[in-house]
């Protein structure tokens, strides 16, 4: 039996597993994507001690860092299937069918990305639509493509995709973007940029191939109302960036209350409403919504001292 189960490969797993670990406690850390949404980031200028550092190598240190406890942590890839309670804890069902028993749980399963849900969006998805500029703009040399959205992905992704993209549209819904002044700096300081605001997406427009619609790719996508006098616009790419929802799928089918917006309800101490069940990272109600590098480290820090002292006045 483990001391505690931590769930999600994120910057906020990770980051439990070193307290847990510090704290001797038998860990077992799993989820099904290494490094969550913390590799989809082309460039951290946030993360205090780097002034600039790569996500995909911010998240191999994490990483790095929390496998370096030998035996007190087993990682495991796999995504979890079900979690059922049993005496004296958990006991999580892996893809695989394994089960792995826990005294306590720390949800870190961070978010996924939205969907936009028009017209063309699915069937091309894969093809041309993707959810992350910054992971996928480099396949888009000297070609024009098109980033969705105004909040920090969207207006990061563009200033990515810019770099080797020839044209690249931002389309925002609102004149106003709600990123951070230093990305939008960065995507004024463009001439390959255009901004599409108060413009929606309407349609991505596609060639569907000779073999029907699986062999296609986006040609276009068309626009609610036109821009420079068009409301079709030609692209081989188009990166939804409109946010994420809490990955609380989990924690929610074991009873765990929810706020108002549907984030994983947590206390000061990142209790949920279940007793040895912890969370942290960008799936709680916590830090303000504030979903950060910065913020989902604190969070699981706490969680993992959380778990520490739970353990002990259970005695379990
Ligand atoms: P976000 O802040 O929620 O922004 C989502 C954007 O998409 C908003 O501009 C929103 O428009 C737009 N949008 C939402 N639904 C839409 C729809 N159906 N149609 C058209 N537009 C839609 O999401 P995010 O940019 O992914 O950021 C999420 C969190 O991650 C934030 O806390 C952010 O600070 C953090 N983050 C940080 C960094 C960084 O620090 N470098 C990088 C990436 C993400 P409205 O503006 O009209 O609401």
């Amino acid at each position: 039996m483990f001391d505690v189960l931590i769930i999600g490969l994120g910057c906020a797993g990770y980051t439990a597993a070193i307290y847990t670990a510090r704290y001797k406690l038998k860990t077992f850390l799993v989820g099904a994507e290494e490094g969550g949404m913390g590799n989809t980031a082309a460039e951290v200028g946030n993360w205090p001690g780097n002034i600039e550092i790569k996500g995909p190598d911010l998240m191999e240190n994490f990483k790095k860092h929390a496998l370096s406890f030998g035996d007190l942590v087993t990682f495991k890839i796999s995504w979890v299937k079900e979690i059922t309670p049993i005496e004296g804890g958990f006991r999580l069902i892996l893809n695989s069918g394994e089960t792995v028993e826990g005294k306590s749980i720390i949800f870190a399963t961070g978010s996924v990305k939205r969907k936009l849900g028009v017209k063309g969006e699915k069937e091309f998805s894969g093809k041309g639509v993707t959810y992350c500029a910054t992971c996928d703009a480099f396949f888009y040399k000297g070609k024009d493509v098109a980033v969705i959205g105004g909040g920090d992905s969207a207006v990061e992704g563009a200033a990515i995709a810019a770099q080797v993209a020839r044209t690249v549209y931002l389309i925002h819904r609102r004149k106003d973007f709600r990123a951070e002044p230093y990305w939008i700096d960065q995507v004024k300081s463009r001439s390959n940029i255009k901004f599409v605001t108060e413009r929606n997406l309407v349609e991505v427009l596609g060639d569907h191939g000779s073999t029907g619609l699986t062999t296609g790719k986006v040609k276009a996508i068309k626009l609610d109302k036109p821009f420079e006098g068009v409301d079709t616009l030609s692209v081989d790419g188009v990166f939804i960036e409109i946010g994420s929802d809490p990955a609380v799928d989990l924690p929610k089918k074991m009873g765990c209350k929810l706020d108002a917006r549907g984030f994983l309800k947590v206390d000061e101490a990142q209790g949920t409403s279940i007793p040895g069940i912890y969370a942290a990272g960008d799936l709680t109600s916590g830090s303000n919504h504030f979903a950060q590098f910065a913020t989902a480290v604190g969070e699981a820090a706490v969680a993992a001292n959380s778990v520490f002292n739970y353990l002990q006045t259970a005695k379990l």
